[in-house]
């Protein structure tokens, strides 16, 4: 047995092994648990801080589960199961349930109906069909192993689904959506990374929801992670008392890209049935998210989604962030500004306007890193794209020993990724996350930027922004919306990158609205495909969903969540 199968085993289960360790009274534990399992391993109970912190409320169970408001699937992931286990919502993409079980039962989890409960544990029969599903489904490009946390599984058994996925030609991407950095980092062992290597590209999306999380451990394992060349994001879930404040979602953000993880996605949580006490209104979610505006830079920056109940999907609310430098993000064009950055004691990250082939460049990150280990240093190239050879072995051993360092290359056409693969792959190997960013000319049509996200993901690289800047701003704002719109939804979210007008100091992030109205009890939304879907506001007293009232808008939004809708514009 490993160690983290040691820790697992070891873990607290039972209302009295709670009671003893947490100072908890083991009674109220038991109704709680027969509705969804405790299991808190000793690395993360070791991050308790003090009672009812954001640690315990993410992994204590509490009184408060027995409210019955709610939905029991609130995504309808069971109803788009063509094959038992496997959900094919959108058009090219999967979600693949492996297995039931996690290293630990987060109080909030969406799919408390089926995580730890043995009925719906994962037969080898059922993953076989899996596989073979998409085997036959040549529009699959991208599949989501997702559970319970896959990483429960031994490395045999993960092996072997692995390996049977990329033996189908038209599967591009394998990711894995796994807690396990943050509730057991003792799981990434690097007998399991060197497996993963073997099948890049592989695509780690975590979940972190707390700066508390961040430890040394979980940077320790993103870094053996990264090294090998599988990329991380992360997703965050809004959750009341744990990270709805605009300062705690601002470190997080900037904790995890210290630590070289993409923050993709960050929630509002579902409607689950046990969860009520979680969610957070609307309106108290934007204020946090307003905390991570400030820093948009060219940095990664989340998109804030309602996951639409009734199955939706994943739909952005935010339409528009604006960013100003000199807060916590500066750019920086000379070694003289190295200077305001020192002087400058809010200052998280910094951009280096200079291309990484100017004689200056390494001698600026230098600077920058003898003044701040912690700080972010960042950089847009375009000399990767003109001439990969710049990155020498020794270049990129210089930009994976300045970490947190990250390189956004700038290909504007997928013809332009072949050359420089050999380049990316040495980055990746070392560690350097890369990102890209593509400067809008206004003549990008939606065929070709379609072919570059997903030339792009398969080389390892995050599309992060398509900027329109410089001349014919208003044009290439156009352009950017109408790229977002055809891909959002219609392909995997980590293919859609940011729309940022890029004014010098002024840059904002721009997103097309999918909010139809909002009041004080639901939120109205449009989804990709244009189809209407309806999230209820939480409402303390009496459960979340208010008395029925007259539908006007749509007979699907409200079979599709049980909620009457009333439209108000
Ligand atoms: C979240 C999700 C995906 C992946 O969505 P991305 O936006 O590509 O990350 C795929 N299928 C289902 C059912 C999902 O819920
Ligand atoms: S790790 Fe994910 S699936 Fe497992 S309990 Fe937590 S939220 Fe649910």
């Amino acid at each position: 047995m490993d160690k983290w199968q040691e820790l697992i085993r070891d873990a607290i289960t039972t209302p009295e092994k709670a009671g003893e360790l947490l100072a908890v009274n083991a009674e109220e534990l038991k109704e709680p648990i027969k509705k969804f399992p405790m299991r808190i391993n000793s690395y993360y109970l070791g991050l308790i801080k003090k009672k009812g912190d954001s640690i315990w409320k993410q992994s204590v169970p509490d009184q408060e589960e027995l409210n019955t408001s709610g939905m029991v699937d609130p995504l309808a992931e069971d109803e788009d199961m063509p094959v038992p286990g496997l959900t094919h919502r959108y058009p090219d993409r999967v979600l693949f349930y492996v297995t039931n079980v996690c290293a630990m039962y987060c109080r909030f989890c969406t799919r408390n109906r089926k995580v730890g409960n043995p009925a719906s544990a994962v037969s080898s029969t059922q993953i076989q069909q899996g596989i073979e599903y998409i085997r036959s489904h040549p529009e699959v490009r991208d599949v989501i192993l997702s559970g319970g946390d896959p990483l429960m599984l031994p490395d045999t058994r993960l092996e072997w689904i692995i390996s049977q996925l990329r033996t189908i030609p038209h599967l591009e991407l394998i990711r894995i959506g796994s807690r396990m950095p943050v509730t057991l980092p003792h799981r990434i062992t690097p007998e399991l990374v060197s497996m993963l290597k073997k099948y890049r590209p592989i695509h780690v999306n975590t979940h972190f929801n707390n700066t508390q999380e961040v430890t040394p451990e979980a940077r320790q394992v993103c870094k053996l992670l990264l090294s090998a060349g599988i990329t991380i994001g992360n997703q965050t879930v809004m959750l009341k008392g744990v990270n709805d404040k605009p300062h705690v979602m601002k470190q997080l953000m900037l904790d995890l890209i210290s630590i070289g993880v993409k923050p993709y996605y960050v929630y509002q949580c579902d409607t689950t049935v046990g969860v009520e006490h979680f969610r957070t209104q609307i309106s108290d979610s934007l204020k946090a998210m307003s905390g991570v505006k400030n820093f948009i830079g060219y940095l990664s920056t989340p998109y804030y989604v309602i996951d639409a109940p009734g199955g939706g999907g994943k739909i952005p609310i935010i339409t528009k962030q604006v960013g100003k430098l000199g807060l916590e993000f500066m750019e920086v064009s000379s070694q003289e500004e190295v200077e305001s950055v020192k002087a400058n004691p809010k200052v998280r990250s910094v951009r280096i306007t200079k291309d990484i082939d100017d004689p200056e460049f390494e001698q600026t990150v230098s600077m920058l890193r003898d003044f701040s280990k912690e700080l972010i240093i960042t950089v847009n190239s375009h000399a990767i794209v003109n001439n990969p050879t710049v990155i020498t072995e020794e270049k990129a051993d210089f930009f994976a020993s300045m970490q947190p360092f990250w390189l956004n290359t700038a290909f504007s056409n997928a013809e332009q990724i072949e050359k420089t693969k050999p380049v990316l792959d040495m980055l990746e190997e070392k560690g350097v996350p890369l990102g890209n960013v593509t400067f809008l000319n206004g003549n990008e049509t939606v065929q070709t930027m379609r072919k570059l996200v997903h030339e792009l993901l398969k080389v390892g690289i995050k599309p992060y922004y398509i900027v329109a800047n410089g001349e014919n701003q208003q044009e290439k704002v156009k352009v950017g919306y109408r790229i977002i719109k055809s891909l959002r939804g219609f392909t995997s979210g980590l293919a859609v990158p940011h729309l940022m007008l890029d004014e010098g100091v002024k840059k904002t992030l721009l997103c097309p609205n999918y909010v139809v109205s909002h009041d004080d009890d639901k939120i109205v939304l449009n989804n990709y495909a244009g189809e209407l879907y309806v999230y209820p506001e939480p409402v303390q007293d009496e459960g979340c969903f208010k008395p029925a009232t007259k539908s006007l808008i749509s007979e699907s939004a409200e079979a599709k969540t049980g909620i009457n809708v009333q439209l108000k514009i």
